[in-house]
C-alpha cells in the first residue's frame, strides 16, 4: 500500500468508527519502540513498515490506534468493541 492509499485507509476506517472528526493529522515515519500512536489531540504516527504488512494486521494496528480517539485506555469496553469491528470487516 502506498501512503496515499493509507491516508484514505485510515480515513475510512475513522469514519466507521465514528471519529473522522477527531483525527488531525497522519503520519508515517520511523518508530523506535512501537509501530503506531495515537495522542489524544489528533495526531496518529504510524511506523512505514507497516505498509508492507497484510490487510488483517493493518486493520488490528489502524483499529486500534483509531479506537483510542473513542476509548483512551485497554479496558473491557476498548476490547469488545475493537473485537466487534474487526469481525464485521467485509471483505
Ligand atoms: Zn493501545
Amino acid at each position: 500500500m502506498d501512503r496515499e492509499s493509507f491516508n484514505t485507509y485510515v480515513l475510512a476506517w475513522a469514519k466507521r468508527i465514528g471519529v473522522a472528526h477527531k483525527v488531525k493529522e497522519i503520519h508515517l515515519r520511523p518508530m523506535k519502540r512501537k509501530i503506531a500512536s495515537c495522542s489524544t489531540k489528533g495526531r496518529l504516527t504510524f511506523d512505514p513498515s507497516i505498509l508492507s504488512k497484510d490487510m488483517k494486521e493493518l486493520d488490528y494496528i489502524v483499529v486500534h490506534e483509531l479506537m483510542h480517539l473513542r476509548y483512551p485506555n485497554h479496558g473491557k469496553l476498548f476490547k469488545a468493541v475493537l473485537s466487534s469491528y474487526l469481525n464485521s470487516r467485509v471483505v
